[in-house]
């Protein structure tokens, strides 16, 4: 698995406003919907193009367009919705999947309690959208059942992420053959005992959606 942290100085501003217990739910929202956009940016450089032939008012030429099958992005939910928007402005022509997951307070692990994906995912370049990489458990999960559904090339990415979280990320998907990549907004220093990113911006759901 290729991490990328995105080094960008719009990105560490907007995490810092992001992380800030002062900022509300409707900035939140905004802020991460700006984030998601600018880490799309890094998230997409391999996405799978096509040529097509175009005439400019001056004349021919070849251009690109995204290929087909066209990438499927899937927000895990809950959390995960929140990033949705952001990232469709860029790749409005992908298709969307969801997959809820939700991790037991208790033992960490991820537990699938919804899926709404395309069955056969052969040749597809997914984009898996999760806030927060904190122990790895979800975001392993989601990416075990896109490769059984046939994803052949995936791509997570979230805004921050825990070291801990990474390196498990790496043990349990370290057997997968498609590329895999995770592109994150951010490294931060640990994770608590309550699997609590730190210092991380707190419960990412709760936030974009006004639960407190
Ligand atoms: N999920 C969150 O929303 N926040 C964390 O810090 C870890 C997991």
């Amino acid at each position: 698995m290729r991490v990328h942290v995105a080094d960008h100085p719009l990105i560490a501003h907007k995490l810092t406003y992001l992380r800030d217990r002062r900022t509300h739910t409707p900035t939140f929202r905004r802020l991460t919907d700006e984030l998601v956009t600018l880490l799309a940016y890094e998230a997409t450089r391999e996405v799978r193009t096509a040529a097509f032939d175009i005439e400019t008012p001056v004349g021919p030429t070849t251009g690109v367009h995204l290929a087909s099958p066209k990438p499927l992005v899937v927000p895990i939910l809950r959390a995960g919705l929140g990033m949705l928007d952001g990232m469709m402005r860029m790749v409005p022509t992908a298709e969307v999947g969801f997959l809820g997951m939700v991790r037991n307070e208790e033992t960490l692990e991820a537990h699938t309690y919804a899926n709404r994906l395309p069955q056969d995912l052969a040749q597809r370049q997914c984009y898996v959208l999760d806030p927060m990489l904190a122990t790895g458990g979800t975001l392993a999960a989601a990416i075990h059942y896109l490769v059984d559904l046939g994803a052949d090339d995936i791509t997570a990415i979230t805004l921050l992420s825990a070291p801990e979280g990474i390196e498990a990320l790496r043990e349990k998907v370290a057997g997968i053959e498609p590329p895999l990549r995770l592109v994150t907004g951010a490294v931060d220093e640990r994770l608590n005992e309550q699997g609590y990113i730190v210092p991380g911006l707190g419960d990412a759901g709760d936030r974009l959606y006004g639960v407190v």
